[in-house]
């Protein structure tokens, strides 16, 4: 049987991976047989239209689909790794050779599809072979702007290089194609599709012009894609250097830029400047490429040779200013952090991308012992320094419109996800599949115990292994929101969660559909239960500051898990999750303690967080819940023995924020005020008041919650009449906020509403 190490997860998962293992095995016990009994060309094909109409973005026959409480689900049984031999390489074989459960090494099967495709996880259609023999084909990965029928239109051949042959969960067949790099899709006058599959008539031999003119009106459409197609068409057969050639080099730069392909439209645009050094549109086009790509040094020299040439370009001299600044926030890590919140909130349900470059602080990745690489301090560093202000290499935010929420599992790495992460992966292996010297960067990322194939280019394209790539997402992604701080904490702390929330959080290990993404430098980033760095977003940026003071030379940590969960429960969650144990200061000081001591803090702390119901009720109900949450507030402090900064009390967050709600609605500002400090104290902090200054001698554990503790001292003190030391404390908040939402521009965005109330200055 397939076991898990740890099974942390819901018994209902456990349940469904357990079925999908029954499936696997039932595969794996057809390995190289002939399929019996297969449905005819007509059953295909109508089964094929059934599910097209009858079911959309429904069940998958391999049972991908909504086959799970209502979400699509993406199952990974296998790993087989992707061609990489050339295709010249390659023998031919037909769909009556295929055997099950098998990627047939040394061959290539050459197809059409007989049908317009469906689109579930994967594009999924019916082609035939030159014998007339019919066999699904299911195609993932594929990029998702596009529709599937321009992908997989009926009529299309296409080339599946080493195809893998398996059967599905419904008992029927497919050809399952996981990587972008296995299949070839054949265009009309392609020499390699078999003579009886051509057209009959042949087209008139189309101009470059011809192929142009198609191309733009593609890209006025914003199909980008098939834009750069028809450019590619008209390329084929142009003079090069010729005036078409350049036209239709520019051209397709711009398609490339508008799609992301950074690397590509460079490469059409250096083509343009290697006819004509100072080709306008080329110098903008190319430093446009550097700009998205990074590279802002780069892009400055393109604009400054551009702007000599031609002053009066003013998008390149606009362009030119915004290199400046990027340049700048690279070298300084200063950014405009307001602004750029203002621009995450705006974006509303659709995909955003802040313009602002990357920071790198005093930081770089080494060696971490057994843990492999981390990353390390290269310079004694201050609470609340920021140490990397990173961009996404990929990020998808569940907000944004058409991000699929699904449901993913890999049985080979025993995972499963509920979220945006299937999406990510589609996207990553578009990312990596048209920018390759970018993967790089990706690829140098730990992937686990999975066994890499050699990558680099096969027939002039590269060679992307989808597998590995989940693999490296799988370990090395962050759940993560558009911003770390919303507006109104105080009344969002028990908000009410919306049906497809609730709904996903019973389905989910983790109780969250998350958006997902993936930051190179960010996952070289250890663990530690108690860690010295604390990471935010703020769109697609992942900022990490430090939470302490950390020396030259220490290994930078963050927490994994932002949780108050106890130390068995965590450690099972890094043993499936990462594959280590962790073995900070915190998990060794709780794994010592007494088992009776761990199970008497767990009991209390779960019998104070069911009081969290009352918070729906009246004032009354919650008044009634002060009592038996203080009792058990002692009760749960009574568990911990040693001093607060050695072992800090973070079991004591959640209910001490269910009891301060209660306090605060029952208007009892003097318990409030003693409440939260107790609080901080229990965590560690140590604050006092020297020379008129209210000074945070030592920073305790950090984690977002704790701004509400300082909140309530804040406002209880100010409405208890000490106005001058709520001003102080105010201060000092603020330098913990910047800390834990990565800028402290927004502060009195989020709090300023609170403080007001109680008649606190804001400034
Ligand atoms: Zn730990």
């Amino acid at each position: 049987m397939f076991r898990f190490e740890e099974p942390t997860w819901a018994d209902k998962w456990f349940y469904y991976f357990q079925r999908a293992e029954r499936i696997l095995k039932e595969a794996e016990a057809r390995r190289g047989q002939k399929p019996l009994n297969k449905p005819s060309r007509s059953q295909y094909i109508s089964q094929h239209s059934f599910l097209n109409t009858e079911i959309r973005g429904g069940v998958g026959n391999d049972g991908s689909g909504k086959s799970f409480a209502g979400f699509s689900t993406n199952i990974t049984y296998n790993e087989h790794p992707p061609c990489i031999v050339p295709f010249a390489t390659l023998e031919k074989k037909f769909l009556d050779d295929l055997r099950l459960e098998i990627a047939h090494r040394g061959s290539y099967i050459m197809l059409r599809a007989v049908v317009n495709p469906n689109k579930y996880v994967s594009v999924t259609t019916v082609a035939e072979d030159e014998n007339g023999e019919v066999e699904l084909v299911q195609i993932y990965n594929q990029d998702d702007r596009r529709s599937p029928a321009s992908i997989m239109p009926e009529g299309q051949v296409f080339i599946v290089k080493e195809p893998y042959f398996k059967t599905t969960s419904g008992g029927g067949t497919s050809i399952r194609v996981d990587h972008v790099s296995d299949i070839i899709f054949l265009d009309g006058e392609d020499e390699r599709i078999p003579e009886k599959w051509r057209p009959r008539i042949k087209l008139l031999a189309r101009r470059s012009l011809d192929w142009k003119d198609d191309g733009n009106r593609f890209y006025k459409g914003k199909q980008y894609f098939e834009a750069a197609q028809c450019y590619t068409k008209g390329l084929e057969i142009v003079e090069p250097g010729s005036a078409s050639d350049i036209i239709l080099l520019l051209n397709r730069a711009q398609a490339y830029l508008e799609l992301g392909y950074n690397e590509k439209a460079l490469a059409d645009a250096d083509k343009v400047l290697s006819y004509e050094s100072l080709n306008q549109k080329a110098l903008y086009r190319s430093a446009l490429a550097c700009y998205e790509g990074g590279d802002y040094e780069s892009a400055k020299a393109r604009l400054v040779k551009l702007l000599k040439e031609f002053p009066e370009n003013k998008n390149a001299k606009d362009k030119l200013l915004r290199t400046f600044q990027r340049l700048r926030e690279q070298r300084t890590g200063k950014y405009e952090f307001l602004k750029m919140r203002n621009e995450v909130k705006e974006w509303g349900d659709k995909r955003g991308k802040l313009d602002c470059a990357e920071y790198v602080g005093p930081v770089r990745v080494g060696d971490a012992g057994d843990k492999g690489r981390g990353l390390f301090a290269t310079r004694d560093v201050k609470f609340g320094d920021l140490l990397l202000c990173s961009k996404a290499f990929n990020v998808c935010h569940k907000e944004a419109a058409g991000a699929k929420i699904e449901i993913l599992f890999n049985l080979k790495a025993k995972k499963g996800q509920a979220g945006t992460h299937s999406q990510l992966v589609q996207e990553l292996i578009q990312v990596l599949y048209h920018n390759p010297k970018k993967a790089k960067e990706f690829y140098k990322l730990d992937s686990g115990d999975y066994q890499r194939v050699r990558g680099g280019m096969v027939d002039g394209l590269p060679v992307v292994d989808s597998h590995l790539v989940m693999r490296i997402m799988l370990r090395n992604c962050f759940g993560c929101t558009r911003l770390s701080s919303v507006d109104d904490p105080l009344e969002n702390l028990f908000r009410e969660k919306s049906e497809v929330e609730k709904m996903i959080a019973e389905e989910s290990p983790t109780g969250e559909a998350e958006g997902s993404g993936l930051w190179i430098m960010p996952s070289y980033i250890n663990h530690s239960c108690w860690p010295n760095s604390i990471r935010s977003f703020l769109g697609d940026l992942l900022i990490v500051r430090a939470a302490r003071d950390i020396p030259e030379g220490e290994e930078i940590t963050l927490n994994y898990v932002e949780s108050d969960f106890g130390v068995q429960k965590r450690q099972k969650s890094f043993f499936s999750g990462w594959g280590f144990n962790c073995k900070c200061t915190l998990c060794v000081i709780e794994a010592a303690e007494p088992q009776e001591v761990q199970d008497r803090r767990q009991e209390l702390v779960e019998k104070a967080l069911k009081f969290k119901v009352y918070l729906k009720q009246s004032v009354e109900k919650t008044n009634s819940g002060i009592a038996p949450m203080i009792t058990l507030i002692k009760g749960i402090e009574a568990t911990y023995f040693k001093p607060e900064f050695i072992h800090p009390r973070v079991r004591l967050l959640s209910p001490t924020n269910i009891l301060q709600t209660f306090l605060v609605r029952a208007e009892r500002p003097p318990d409030v005020f003693f409440l939260a400090k107790q609080a901080l104290n229990g965590l560690g902090f140590k604050i006092t008041t020297k020379g008129g200054k209210v000074v945070i001698e030592r920073y305790g554990y950090m984690l977002y919650p704790v701004m509400n503790l300082f909140v309530h001292v804040i406002t209880a003190g100010a409405m208890m009449g000490d106005l001058w030391t709520a001003t102080l404390w105010r201060n000092a908040a603020l330098k913990v906020y910047e800390v834990l939402a990565g800028e402290k521009e927004s502060f009195f965005d989020v709090f300023g509403r609170a403080l007001l109330q109680a008649g606190v200055p804001l400034d």
